[in-house]
């Protein structure tokens, strides 16, 4: 699955999730996050991403292994 991370926070651009075929990002309470179920991996939002705040989930650092679970958690949530 793809994951965001902290380069969203603020960010005010919704290029992700326009072209998210699947619908499946969701508002956090400052950033957006991907639901984990829900993303078919397709890759789209990568690139469309202003801020190169999605990744996948094998290529966070590891600092931003975090984002992992915050996405899980505030997709179901929010
Ligand atoms: Fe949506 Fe595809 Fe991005 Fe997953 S990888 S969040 S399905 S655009």
């Amino acid at each position: 699955t793809y994951v965001v991370t902290e380069n969203c926070i603020r960010c005010k651009y919704t290029d992700c999730v326009e072209v998210c075929p699947v619908d499946c990002f969701y508002e956090g309470p400052n950033f957006l996050v991907i639901h984990p179920d829900e993303c078919i991996d397709c890759g789209l939002c990568e690139p469309e991403c202003p801020a190169d705040a999605i990744l996948h989930e094998d290529d966070l650092a590891d600092e931003q292994q975090p984002y992992v679970e915050l996405n899980a958690e505030l997709a179901e949530v929010w």
